[in-house]
């Protein structure tokens, strides 16, 4: 009996074995795919309710052993489970493809899309069906035979080379080491980052020390170590990645994916590749985004101008250094940072014991949006660590199921994030409620010592938890359209926003209490906190926004006629460097996030969150931070709609406005 082919409400951990899973993958493929036929098979005319919404109901346990098996995969994973992901992972992005190539099926969803205006639907439906005929004519569903196939070709194309663009980088990573012998070269540096530095040498035999340029031995370099020509060796090294005219540049590959993204576009009857990208996402269009990034530009400048030059002359006074340089930055920060705030840690720690955030959070919730919070023990689970809730609404009806599984382990990668294992939906009039999870990283209890969580830990406690919540309360008729299937420039406002409270004196009273004595954290340290949330944020803000600028270049223009990849790169910068110009060193080469990953056109998304999160948050503040009628707004126009309309269409309902960036700029101490 495989517990994962019959129906299950709760996850069957307990019984699960890896066996179950390739028959239940198998199994449930068979019967998605003989659902989609019955849809293609139908012999009644094509309708919203036979095609569309039969579409979006389609596959339920094939997603449901899905987010099982793939969850487990990311927080309790073993070499086994490994192998299956290999396995399977072809294999369902074939089955996707199969649906989004079926051209019987594509045929009855243009028939529905075709007479929307006569169909009489709600706005929910619409975005539906939206989205559904978007999915086909996206990947080329409208076009002739031979524009099809090109289409196809450079869709292989641009997976090779974004393929071979990051195994360049990664390549280029792993030959580059600084072998250091002589200890005074680690000077600044913490113990336990040159006790990693040994380590690393050891690992690989060698006396002494090693530095190289992945993030957890560079970063730590660049900001402690104090001997600068090595951190100018360091910093050029890592800012050279792929940019050395050799078998591992990656100038060309820049050049073909920024114009087979283009072609692309083009023959979808985009004008560049951002038209395209932006055509889903907030934003809307290339002009919007340039426009917010040159008026974001325009109002961080002088404050980067006024913090750069208040850092020139910290480090003249300090070291005598008369121009600052790349390689200086990180460094004489930290020691700015250190003199202005003297803020350490191990100070705000007692004032973070695990269990309180946890319960500070839940009383946020609970004020804000009438949630109770229970915890159970009668819920599977896949490891003795994770805990289960069950959340209440005012009427005590079931709102949602929470698994909270906090602490690091061999097989759970790092980081953190918010995941389902159910998503929330209405089906025959019953409203199916969600299984929500929060997967973070945070130092066990030991046995003389409870978890203490860093004031960073605190607020990304608070921005997983957000996410939760905004797949919790998720109350829409349709799978396809429920919680966090949003926008990508939306996704970050239900996290981001509730990251606000942490640095509130009427929320931390609720939870920031020392462990040991019960005092409430001291106003004097939460001030010290705020003031420096924003040390050099002008200066942060100007760097987010050249890596936005960057990217809108390469894919909001037609790239064909750029030729030279860093001459593109010093334009652009030209507007947002502070520091003297580097010609040793090039961002689009290593630029994974734009050039590899999803990023593409999407980049200048950190800062849009960021206005909303301030816009939406400055609402809270001016009617109180636990004021109902906002909370109820928010939960009722955001947390609950999921992506089912326009998300600046939400946006204004429930702040009666467009977003605004003067609170974030107030925020970060830009005015
Ligand atoms: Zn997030």
């Amino acid at each position: 009996m495989n517990p994962l082919l019959s129906p299950f409400d709760t996850a069957p951990f307990s019984e699960l074995k890896n066996e179950h899973f390739m028959p239940a993958f198998t199994q449930a493929i068979a019967d998605a795919r003989a659902e989609i036929e019955a849809i293609t098979h139908n012999t009644e005319a094509p309708t919203f309710k036979n095609t569309i919404a039969a579409l979006d109901y389609s596959g339920k346990q094939l997603d449901r052993i899905s987010s099982v098996f793939f969850n487990l995969n990311s927080a309790e994973t073993n070499e086994d489970i490994q192998k299956i992901a290999q396995e399977i992972s072809p294999i369902l992005s074939e089955f996707g493809n199969d649906i989004t190539l079926n051209e019987d099926l594509f045929k009855r969803v243009k028939a529905v899309y075709d007479q929307k205006e006569n169909l009489d639907l709600t706005t929910e439906e619409q975005t539906l069906l939206d989205k559904k005929y978007k999915g086909f004519s996206r990947n080329g569903a409208n076009l002739s035979e031979d524009r099809k196939k090109r289409l196809r070709e450079i869709d292989a194309a641009s997976s090779k080379l974004k393929l071979n663009f990051g195994e360049n980088i990664l390549a280029e990573t792993n030959k580059f080491q600084m072998h250091l012998t002589n200890e005074t070269d680690l000077e600044g540096l913490p113990e336990g980052e040159k006790e990693a530095a040994a380590q690393m040498a050891k690992a690989k035999e060698l006396e002494g020390w090693l530095i190289t340029l992945d993030y957890p031995s560079y970063i730590p370099f660049m900001k402690y170590a104090k001997n600068r020509a090595l951190r100018k060796k360091l910093s050029i090294a890592f800012g050279s990645k792929a940019f050395h005219n050799d078998e591992l540049d990656n100038q060309e590959n820049v050049l073909k994916i920024a114009q087979l993204r283009h072609e692309r576009a083009n023959l979808l009857g985009y004008k560049t590749h951002a038209h395209f990208v932006l055509e889903e996402r907030m934003a809307q269009t290339p002009e919007k985004v340039q426009e917010f990034l040159n008026e974001l530009l325009e109002k961080a400048k002088p404050a980067a101008e006024r913090e750069f030059k208040e850092l020139e002359d910290f480090a003249k006074e300090l070291d005598g250094i008369d121009q600052l340089e790349k390689w200086d930055g990180a460094y004489y920060s930290e020691k700015l940072k250190q003199k202005l705030f003297n803020l350490d840690d191990e100070k705000l720690k007692p004032y973070f014991k695990l269990e309180n955030v946890i319960a500070g959070v839940f009383t946020v919730a609970e004020k804000l949006y009438g949630l109770q919070f229970e915890e159970v023990f009668d819920i599977d689970k896949y490891h003795e660590d994770v805990k289960t809730y069950r959340i209440y609404d005012e009427d005590r009806k079931l709102v949602a199921i929470f698994y909270a599984d906090f602490h690091p382990r061999a097989g759970k990668r790092g980081g953190a994030w918010m995941t389902s294992f159910k998503s929330q939906y209405v089906e025959n009039g019953e409203n199916v409620r969600p299984h929500i999870s929060n997967v973070c990283n945070f130092t066990k209890p030991t046995a003389s010592k409870p978890s203490l969580l860093t004031f960073n830990e605190v607020t990304t406690l608070f921005h997983e938890f957000g996410h939760g919540l905004h797949g919790m309360l998720a109350d829409t008729v349709y799978p396809g359209l429920s919680g966090t299937s949003v926008y990508w420039d939306f996704v970050e406002l239900p996290s981001q926003v509730l990251e606000n409270w942490c640095y509130e004196k009427e929320a931390l009273e609720l939870f920031a209490t020392h462990y040991e004595t019960g005092e409430v954290i001291p106003m004097e340290l939460v001030e010290k906190i705020k003031a420096s949330a924003t040390f050099q944020e002008g200066m942060q803000t100007l760097r987010q926004l050249s890596f936005g600028l960057l990217d809108m270049s390469w894919h909001g223009t037609d790239p064909t006629t750029i030729t030279d990849v860093k001459a593109q790169e010093d334009t652009v910068f030209k507007e947002t460097d502070l520091y003297p110009a580097t010609p040793d060193t090039c961002m689009s080469t290593s630029f994974a996030h734009i050039f590899q990953g999803g990023y593409s056109s999407g980049y200048y998304s950190y800062k849009w969150a960021e206005v909303l999160d301030a816009d939406a948050f400055a609402y809270f503040k001016e009617k109180g931070i636990f004021n109902k009628e906002v909370a109820t707004k928010f939960k009722e126009h955001v947390l609950s709609k999921g992506g089912t309309e326009n998300p600046m269409e939400l946006y204004k309902k429930f702040r009666g406005a467009a977003p605004k960036i003067e609170p974030l700029l107030e925020r970060a101490g830009l005015l």
